[in-house]
């Protein structure tokens, strides 16, 4: 098992992970990134991304991340495909061993180790991933222009997705497990009088159906009780909305996190309550959760991150 020591150690390898390699690469500041066990994040299991500027024919997710990984190899960010297993950051260095056991001495931690949407656990939503299956109306809205398509979940972020897909879709359906929304009254008004959205109340999605592409769910209403039916909607798309989980759990007790488990920063720097440990991304991000503003943050945690070295 081995030991080094590094300036800077970045834990997690989406756009914001990516981005605080190359600009602290760039400052000559050697970073050593644990790219975890899923590199790139979560735009490696979307398709085609028309929204990140720079890409005018837009550009496909997987390919996108490559890039930001080769841009910050390019400038000699030190890249391992390994997950962190264990953080001390009671004292500075602060210690951190990998999945084998290795320990890494760092003066400063830049934390971009994402979050992950929450999927209903159908093995369907694993077969048509990508074909009609999404986690981001933002990011793949557009691609059901006039189409049909329904949004699982009964929360904010629920409202906002059906809200935002109605206005280019011909049809949303709300698919809400409870027989009430637990949104805002501001949202819930604003779905309720949305003409092209219908919400099924006591409704569970059990299943999705298609040659090759979404073309149906299978729902329950009443599931369990002695009215329960079963019946079809004739859908393109099928969007979660059940909520994301930040990946902090190796943080847990180390650095401040709020009570869903994102981590505090100390905005608009991306300081933690940790000084030395700074954290970039959808880890940190309940609200925007966009490669874009991932991708702004990862370039100030590596601007902190150079700042904190020059002065200590
Ligand atoms: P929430 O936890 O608020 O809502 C999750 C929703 O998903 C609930 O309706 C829940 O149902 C439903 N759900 C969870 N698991 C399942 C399941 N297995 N099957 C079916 N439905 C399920 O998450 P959000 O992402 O909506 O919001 C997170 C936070 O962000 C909230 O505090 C929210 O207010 C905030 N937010 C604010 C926005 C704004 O102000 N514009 C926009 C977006 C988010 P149930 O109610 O039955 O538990």
């Amino acid at each position: 098992m081995a030991e080094e020591k590094v300036k800077v150690l970045i834990i997690g390898s989406g756009p914001a992970g990516y981005t605080a390699g190359i600009y602290a690469s760039r400052a000559n500041l050697s970073p050593l990134i644990y790219e975890g066990n899923q590199p790139g994040g979560q735009l490696t299991q979307t398709t085609e991304i028309e929204n990140f500027p720079g890409y005018p024919e837009g550009i496909q997710g997987p390919e996108m991340m490559e890039e930001f990984r080769r841009q910050a190899e390019r400038f000699g960010a030190r890249i391992v495909s390994k997950t962190v297993a264990e953080v001390d950051f009671s004292e500075r260095p602060f210690k951190v061993k990998d999945e084998d056991g290795n320990v890494i001495l760092a003066d400063t931690v830049i934390i971009s180790t994402g979050a992950s949407a929450r999927y209903l656990g159908l093995s369907d939503e694993e077969k048509y991933r990508g074909m009609g299956v999404s986690a981001c109306a933002t990011c793949d809205g557009f691609f059901y222009r006039k189409k049909t398509v329904a949004v699982v979940g009964g929360g904010d972020t629920a409202c906002e997705e059906a809200l935002y897909l109605s206005t280019l879709a011909k049809k949303v359906y709300l698919i809400v497990r409870k027989n009430y929304l637990r949104a805002s009254e501001v949202m819930q008004k604003r779905v309720r009088e949305r003409e092209n959205i219908e919400i099924l109340f006591n409704c569970n999605t059990v299943g999705l159906f298609g040659d090759e592409v979404v073309e149906g769910a299978k729902i329950v209403e009443g599931k369990g009780t002695e009215n329960e039916q079963v019946f079809d909607i004739d859908i393109d798309g099928f969007f979660l909305a059940i909520g994301h989980t930040p990946n902090t759990g190796i943080f847990r007790g180390q650095i401040d996190l709020d009570e869903e488990g994102y981590i505090k920063v100390k905005a608009p720097s991306t300081a933690t309550n940790v000084e030395g440990v700074f954290a970039a991304g959808d880890c940190a991000d309940p609200t925007y959760r966009q490669a874009i503003a991932a991708a702004g943050t990862g370039c100030r945690a590596a601007l902190d991150a150079e700042r904190f070295l020059m002065e200590h």
